[in-house]
Parts: structure tokens; sequence; C-alpha cells
């Protein structure tokens, strides 16, 4: 614990840098976070929130009915069996997540049952799933073998278990408050260099760069080639799954996931490097009959009733995410800057152990300064 607050500015407001700036403000620490976007806003530069391409008519409904088209998230670890940062981000996270949801209904977080289905034989599936990293950690984790209800017939090898399932506005929105409530000052700037921040903040002894895919334009060049967006498209449908299943098949992914109270996502896809913000609409077709095994309960007359589709950009770094330190002159004195970005597809569900992660790195620095 710092024995006086030492100011310290969070670049960004997704879910990385709202979870940190909550971290450092559980730490101690008087922060101020300054982002471009922010929980409520929709833009595709904004991938935690709302990500772009809506259509008309879902503009519509969504302001006769009220539904917000984000994409859903939830917890399905990318951790391989040797990436023990990850697992433990992961971990931490999903641990963090199981208290939560028993303390606060309004964090828009629900522990709903799930089911992964793999098509051909990996690794994990080795030993009935035994050697998968997560099946001591989350509940209920069963192995599923043909004959079974839940296992498709062309499937290799299924689990059962529970896992989390997150609306992104309402989480944000939560964080939010969290932060406010430990007295988070904020301030709402584009800024085009990271030292710009100090400008607003001058008492700040250094910045955390939680800009996403926005650190593209504000770190140097060598750094700025490993970073690249991984589109994400997905259809919003009318009805709710009745549990996240998700598949693993030859060359694709595709999950359900419900949005209780509002409908379904389906998904989705990878693209490595690819910028397109628009629906591809071949793509929404795959993806839809892709969902139709896996969410047969949601059809009407054989087809999805679809109310939207969506694009998103995940950002993604080469190596993984960066958290990373270095001292500067800034503005007339030195300073840090924490790197927190290019945590992909996982964002959301490594977000907590990750920013902690962070907040260490940032009191380790600061202890070696004193
Ligand atoms: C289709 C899809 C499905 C996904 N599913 C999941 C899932 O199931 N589980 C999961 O964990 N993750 C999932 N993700 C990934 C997750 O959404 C991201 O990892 C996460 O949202 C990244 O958050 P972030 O805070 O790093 O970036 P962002 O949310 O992009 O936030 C960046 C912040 O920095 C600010 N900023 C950037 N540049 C500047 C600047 N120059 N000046 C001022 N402010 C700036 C922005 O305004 C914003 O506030 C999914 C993503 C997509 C697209």
């Amino acid at each position: 614990m710092p024995t006086e607050k030492k100011e310290i500015v969070v670049l960004g407001a997704g879910v990385i840098g709202l979870q940190t700036a909550l971290a450092l403000l559980e730490s101690g620490y008087s922060v101020t976070i300054v982002a471009k976007y922010w929980p409520g806003d929709e833009h595709i530069d904004y991938t935690s929130s709302k990500a772009g391409a809506v259509s008309p008519t879902y503009q519509k409904m969504e302001r006769d009915i009220g539904i917000n088209p984000i994409h859903k998230q939830h917890w399905r670890t990318h951790a391989t069996p040797d990436d023990l940062q990850g697992q433990r981000f992961d971990k931490e996270t999903y641990e963090y997540w199981l208290e939560l949801v028993k303390k606060d209904e309004d964090a828009g977080i629900v522990l709903i049952p799930s089911i992964y289905i793999w098509d051909h034989p990996t690794p994990e599936t080795a030993n009935s799933g035994a050697s998968i990293w997560w099946s001591t950690l989350v509940p209920t984790f069963t192995p599923l073998t043909h004959p079974h209800p839940h296992l498709p017939a062309t499937a290799h090898f299924g689990i059962s278990y529970k896992s989390f399932s997150l609306n992104p506005q309402k989480y944000l929105t939560h964080l939010l408050s969290r932060t406010a409530d430990h007295g988070v000052k904020t301030h709402t700037h584009e800024v085009h260099c990271l030292s710009e921040v100090f400008e607003h903040v001058p008492d700040a002894v250094g910045v955390v760069n939680c800009t996403g895919l926005g650190a593209i334009d504000l770190v140097d060049p060598v750094e700025a080639s490993k970073l690249f967006p991984t589109r994400g498209q997905t259809i919003l449908v009318r009805g709710e799954a009745e549990m996240v299943r998700l598949r693993l098949g030859d060359g694709y992914i595709a999950y359900v996931v419900r949005r209780p109270g509002e409908g379904t996502i389906l998904g989705g896809c990878k693209v490595d490097g690819d910028w397109n913000a628009e629906v591809d609409k071949e793509l929404s077709k795959e993806i839809v009959e892709r969902c139709k095994i896996l969410a047969p309960e949601l059809l009407f007359d054989g087809e999805f009733d679809v109310i939207s589709e969506q694009v998103g950009r995940r950002p993604s770094r080469k190596g993984g995410p960066r958290i990373e330190v270095e001292w500067k002159e800034m503005e007339g004195r030195k300073r840090f800057i924490c790197h927190h970005y290019g945590h992909s597809g996982a964002g959301y569900q490594s977000s907590v152990g990750s920013a902690r992660e962070a907040v260490a790195l940032v009191q380790r620095e600061l202890e070696k300064q004193q």
C-alpha cells in the first residue's frame, strides 16, 4: 500500500482500462481515466462496447424495443497448457466473477450451463478431458461421450460445465460506477501521444496505456507492427438458447451465447489482420448454418429470426498482451508508462488477473524509484 496517494492516469475506458483503474484505486492510488470512448458509447474502435455495423432495421428495433446489439461476451479460456500467465489471468477472473455473481445482480454477469464440443481429437480431448487445465476450476465439469443429446453425431468429444455469460454494457457500467465509488476522476479526450495525458493531469507519476488497438498510433513503429485486429462477426437472433454452446470444427468456430432478456448471439469468426467493418453476408449465412445444430430450440420453420449482424475487432498482438513498463522524460519530469493492451479475444475473461499483474508491476516500479 502506498503511504501517500500518488496520482496515476489510466488511458482507455474499455474493460482493461476500467478494471485497471479499479485495481489501482483499491491499491490506494488516486486515478484519473482519460479516454475517447466510454461505457454507453458505440464505435468499432471501442471493442469492449458495441462493435459497429448495425443494420438500419436493427436500429429501428433497438428504438422500438430497447435492445442493444453488442457482442455477447463469455468466459472461454484460450490459454494453452504452456501459457501459465494466461491461465492465471483467466483463473483469477473466473474466481472473481464467481464471487461477484453472488454479491451483485446488476453487474451484468450470469453463471450458466455451457457445452464445449470438439469435432476432432486434440491434446485437450485425450483422457476424457482430464488434461484440460481448467477442468478443476469450473463447477460441474463433465465429459460428454456418445450417445449424448448435446453431442452432435459427427462430433468427437464434448464437455459440459458452468461458465459465465456477460452483458458488456452492464459490466462496463458496473466497473465505471465502482471506480466512481472510489473517487475516480474522468476526462474525455483523444490523445495523439502518450505524454499528452500529463498536460491534463500534470501531477501524475505515470500513465497506464490501456488503449486496445488504439495503441497502434501511440507506440513506437516496431511495437506498432506487432498489433493487428482479429475480425469477428456475430448475429443476434430472437429467443434465448438453453445454454452456451461452442463447437470447434474443421477450420471454424461456432457458438451460441444466450443474452438473458434479449436474445441469443450466434458466432463467429476470427480473421487476423482484417480491418473490414462491413458485415460479410456470405459469412453470416455460414454462421447461421453452423449454429442451427447448436441451438435447434431457436429455429422457427427451420430458420433463425435474425435481429442484427455485427462486426468487431479484437485487439491482437504478436506474443500476447503487453504488460511492460518504460520510464521517460515527459512534460518536464521522469514518469512511467505501463503498457497494458493486446488482449485479443480474451479481454473480458482475463481482465481481473491482467489488471492485478499491471498494478503489481506499477507498484514494484514505483518502489524502486523511492
Ligand atoms: C466478436 C467479438 C467477440 C468477443 N468475445 C469475447 C469473449 O467471449 N470473451 C472475452 O474475454 N473477450 C471477447 N472479445 C474480446 C474483448 O472484447 C476485447 O479483448 C476487449 O474488449 C478489449 O478491451 P480493451 O479495453 O483492451 O480495448 P477497447 O475496448 O477497445 O478500449 C480502448 C479504450 O482506449 C481508448 N483509446 C484508444 N485510443 C485512444 C486515444 N488515442 N486517446 C484516448 N483514448 C483512446 C478508447 O476510447 C477506449 O476507451 C471479443 C471481441 C469481439 C470483437
